[in-house]
């Protein structure tokens, strides 16, 4: 069984693929935080050495088990927190890349693959992505390297072009919501409410349901956006001043603000088209409501497109404070003018 839910065409490729022996030797997975990446390339590396010859991967052979449990000496995940001092670092180094350069040439331990997953690509340092390219354009029989990533604009197109591309997008909010009753043991309406919150990312929703603190945070985002959207222009300054700071320092906690954003006025959009029941943030309907009502659909429409922009500079390297400060500017004003 793939863990991967959702993909049903994707997982059926790659199944024949491995099946087949017509797997690539580098793979990139490209999708949003929390949408499945990491168990897609864990899926993949249990296919590759699963002993089943019936259901490949079975779950249940010991290779299958040891992957799942992070025991398996062949397949090793790097990332920015796979290091003791991860909390503080920002890049991937070429130490590390030179270490997977080296277990590459060795012959697998106890599977039959060598399997590297780099999960945040996008944080290898220009060295570290160069030298990996090396074993990318010459890959060692039986290894397969598999890339991570929520920003593939980051990547290097060198890096990019030698692998084979998987995108995965969210699911359906009411799948997810479907399988967190079915698997999770959710209340139907807390998985209603966590799968809108995540926007179809399931990864998110069982994360949320492990963890309530992520959801009051969340929670804590939505009411500050709601409050900003029509606040005075200085408390939106400080704002965005506050967000180009996290941006340095975590790229993924600022861009989740900014999707804050973006759902929040994707459901300002809904609530002034009259499509009350596909919002995203159900239980503010007041605030939505009093807010659309200030509002024309080309205005709403106009944020929603520079929040795009603003999301798409950030990850060409704008200057995080001013891309900010100019989609708070361009908010239309409490009176509903712009
Ligand atoms: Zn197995």
């Amino acid at each position: 069984m793939w863990k991967l839910q959702g993909h049903g065409a994707l997982i059926q490729r790659l199944d024949r693929s491995v099946r087949e022996g017509r797997y690539a030797h580098a793979y990139l997975i490209a999708g949003p935080s929390q949408v499945g990446k990491a168990t897609l390339a864990l899926d993949l590396a249990r296919a590759l050495n699963c002993r089943s010859r019936e259901e490949m991967p079975c779950g249940t052979c010991t290779q299958c088990q040891r992957i799942s449990a992070g025991q398996h000496a062949d397949v090793r995940v790097l990332s920015l927190e796979s290091r003791p001092e991860g909390a503080s670092r920002t890049e991937i180094g070429i130490d590390e890349i030179r270490e997977v350069q080296h277990q590459a040439n060795l012959k697998p331990y106890e599977g039959s693959h060598r399997v590297f997953i780099v999960d945040g690509a996008e944080h290898m340092s220009e060295q570290a992505a160069n030298a990996l390219l090396k074993t990318l354009e010459e890959p060692p029989q039986q290894v397969v390297i598999v890339l991570l990533t929520s920003e593939e604009s980051a990547l290097l197109a060198t890096v990019r072009s030698r692998c084979r591309r998987l995108e995965l997008r969210p699911m359906a909010v009411p799948l997810v919501a479907r399988f967190l009753v079915e698997h999770r043991s959710t209340e139907q309406s807390q998985a209603d409410r966590l799968a809108r919150l995540s926007m179809g990312r399931l990864g998110w929703a069982i994360s949320a349901l492990e963890e309530p603190a992520l959801e009051e945070e969340h929670r804590k985002d939505v009411e500050r956006v709601a409050g900003l959207s029509t606040g005075e222009l200085d408390a939106r300054f400080a704002y965005a001043a506050e967000i180009a700071t996290q941006h340095f320092g975590n790229r993924a906690r600022a861009r989740e603000s900014l999707n804050t954003w973006l759902r929040w006025w994707r459901d300002l959009l809904l609530v002034t088209a009259g499509a009350r029941e596909f919002v995203y943030h159900e239980e503010w309907m007041e605030s939505l409501e009093a807010q659309a009502s200030q509002l024309n659909s080309r205005q709403v429409t106009e944020v929603i497109r520079s929040l795009l922009d603003k999301l798409d500079a950030l990850e060409d390297n704008a200057n995080p404070r001013l891309a900010l400060e100019v989609l708070m500017l361009g908010l239309p004003s409490q009176s509903g003018g712009s």
